[in-house]
């Protein structure tokens, strides 16, 4: 579908691919790399079989987004062009990373260490830059908070995984009650932040491994201004219906339910509809602000290059191309 821009002259939503390289494993086992992004399209190449005599033939699809980025991209050149135009907004913003288990959205979003930081730092980096470039807000402090949406429920992720509960106060304005906001000064200090974070999410995966069933929502705010970066879940589930048990099954439900629900309130911000679904799940309920009035959005679909990850990447693809 060729990008028919709905939006012309208006940058309120942006949708971006993101592909990352083949590491060495799947490298190693031979895996074909095919995913091309040749000049702000992405392009899928694939072998498919006939059902009925089993011939080969070459399937190809062919999507348009608004940054189309390949593996030699940097974090620091995704974040110019997808969440920095938020930070430089005055009103609200949301960036999304989507996509796959694998295919790169906490490497996009937090970085791969320190010295090579993702998205939250960027951000914060320039907002400190803006802060004392502009005499006004030299006096304003930025606080981080970090927490998680797992079935349905909020938990801290600054705070031992304390159960938090969102309420809206008389203004409608959803609010998070008891979550912890921690003071950053500096970048070195954020970064320090998502260290502990770090440390946390690794004690998570071993005792549960469950790591990828997690939303994980970072809230940067300035005064009243909140700017929110999620790190969605793994969207492999909302197409897979072999989860093995019932325990597995209602957390893919969630899953589907939440990004379903993400979709349509990021539709409905394109048409100008007096009826935004965010009650349709946690996610969009924490985030109804993102959903209304002069809200910036950036959703960043992240894919994996590989030809086993064919089909996942084409619903990674699909989903975001429904998005914009
Ligand atoms: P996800 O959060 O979507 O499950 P990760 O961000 O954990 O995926 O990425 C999976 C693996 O791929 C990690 O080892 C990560 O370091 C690597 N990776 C992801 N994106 C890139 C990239 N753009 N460049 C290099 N390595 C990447
Ligand atoms: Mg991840």
């Amino acid at each position: 579908s060729r990008h028919t821009s709905k939006r012309a002259g208006d940058q309120r939503i942006s949708v971006c691919v993101r592909k990352r390289p083949l590491t060495h494993a799947e490298s190693r086992k031979g895996e074909a790399d095919v995913v091309t992004t040749p000049g702000g399209e992405c392009v899928i190449v694939h072998e498919g079989k006939e059902a009925v005599d089993l011939t080969q033939y070459i399937l190809q699809h062919r999507f348009y987004f608004d940054q189309v980025f390949g593996e030699d991209s940097s974090n620091e050149e995704v974040y110019h062009r997808t969440a920095y135009p938020l930070v430089q907004h005055i009103g609200k913003a949301t960036c999304f990373a989507y996509g796959q288990t694998g295919a790169g959205k906490t490497h996009t979003m937090l970085g791969s260490s320190p010295r090579r930081p993702g998205l939250y730092a960027l951000a914060v980096r320039d907002i400190f830059a803006h802060l004392s470039d502009t005499h006004t807000y030299s006096r304003l402090l930025v606080y981080v908070s970090f927490f998680e949406i797992y079935r349905g429920q909020l938990y801290d992720l600054l705070d031992h995984r304390k159960r938090l509960f969102a309420r809206e106060d008389g203004q409608k304005v959803v609010h998070i009650a008891g979550l912890r906001d921690v003071r950053v000064d500096s970048v070195s200090s954020l970064l320090e932040v998502c260290e502990l974070l770090l440390y946390n999410v690794n004690e998570l995966t071993v005792k549960w491994c469950k790591i990828t069933k997690l939303i994980k929502m970072c809230m940067i705010h300035v005064c009243t201004r909140r700017m929110w970066f999620v790190d969605l879940a793994g969207s492999e589930r909302a197409s897979d219906t072999k989860e093995p048990d019932r325990q597995s099954r209602m957390e893919g439900a969630e899953i589907n339910q939440s990004l379903l629900a993400l979709k349509e309130c990021i539709r409905s911000l394109d048409q100008e509809q007096s009826h935004t679904p965010f009650r349709q799940s946690k996610l969009t309920q924490v985030l109804k602000d993102s959903f209304v009035g002069d809200s910036m959005t950036c959703m960043i679909a992240n894919i994996s290059p590989g030809h086993l990850a064919t089909e996942h990447t084409l619903n990674t693809l699909r989903y975001a191309d429904r998005v914009k």
